[in-house]
């Protein structure tokens, strides 16, 4: 029996609303967030100094040219539906230009509703995990509750402890993970007789992974970057959190991997042998081979 359904279904569907839409958005990850010089950005900028490339209609002057001009890290950034959740609910298509007294507090506002988002993306998947059916209560009642976060108004969320719920959602979130990877291990008994395995924020950092028996690991917050996992088999392993930036995943099975974002794959390289979860989609700038 897989371990959630491939087909997209209800929870899946949700989770296709947890997708940045920028063009709902006011821009706020390229005003609200910094960045300084580095293999990702081309330039230094301070958090609420809009981007020298956003454009007045919100849009990023060179959205086409983005890995090309040193901006790598905008074409891996996801922000869960965060921004036009935003833009269009908390304020109600203001947006910060026009309200340039209100514009600080949207971009402290931002990180806030992004944080949640991100807790929506995980429960709606955990709600679609069969060896996690007996927690679909209390994952519903915590989905549920974060909903409602979202939509507390500006000052409301300011002053909200993100953190403390945070803390309450990843204690379901952990025991999710405990019984699909105990499930996983259970349908693939050679997986259950590996060896190695890692403790949370693994040091993998260029590991060699390739072809890997990797199903039902751990690997929650795992430095994985520049790590070869080429062929590997990912299927029901934790990946919540993990570090994927520039591992290789050509041919890797990540079908069933749990916690997995988009971000995370952008992070990566891959090709089109890489096995995706249907609700995620291939990185435009991975090669076609
Ligand atoms: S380069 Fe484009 S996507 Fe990146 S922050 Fe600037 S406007 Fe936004």
């Amino acid at each position: 029996m897989p371990v959630k359904q491939h087909a997209m279904d209800s929870s899946d569907k949700q989770r296709s609303h947890l997708k940045a839409d920028c063009a709902n958005c006011f821009g706020l990850c390229c005003a609200a967030l910094p960045f300084a010089v580095s293999a990702d950005f081309a330039v230094d900028k301070q958090a609420g100094q809009p981007c020298t490339h956003l454009q007045t209609d919100f849009r990023c002057g060179v959205h086409a040219q983005l890995r090309q001009l040193g901006f790598r890290g905008c074409t891996v950034y996801d922000c869960f539906g965060a921004g036009q959740h935003l833009s269009q609910v908390t304020y109600g298509g203001q947006d910060w230009r026009q309200t340039p007294d209100r514009a600080q507090e949207m971009f402290d506002a931002f990180p806030i509703m992004r944080h949640l988002h991100e807790l929506l993306w995980y429960l709606s998947e955990a709600l679609t995990l069969k060896p996690a059916s007996g927690m679909r209560e209390a994952l519903s009642e915590a989905l549920d509750k974060t909903e409602r976060l979202t939509r507390l108004s500006p000052g409301e969320l300011l002053a909200l402890d993100a953190g403390a719920h945070r803390a309450e959602v990843n204690l379901l979130l952990l025991r999710t993970s405990e019984l699909v990877r105990e499930d996983a291990l259970r349908r693939y008994p050679a997986a259950s007789k590996r060896r190695k395995t890692y403790s949370r924020g693994a040091d993998l950092i260029g590991a060699k992974l390739q072809g890997a028996d990797l199903r039902g690991a751990n690997l929650r917050g795992a430095y994985l970057i520049a790590a070869n996992l080429r062929g590997a088999d990912l299927r029901g392993a934790d990946l919540i959190g993990a570090d994927l930036r520039d591992a290789e995943l050509h041919g890797a099975d990540l079908t069933e991997s749990l916690f997995l974002t988009q971000a995370q794959l952008n992070s990566a390289k891959g090709d089109a042998s890489v096995k995706l979860p249907p609700i995620l989609s291939r990185p435009a700038h991975w090669s076609s081979r």
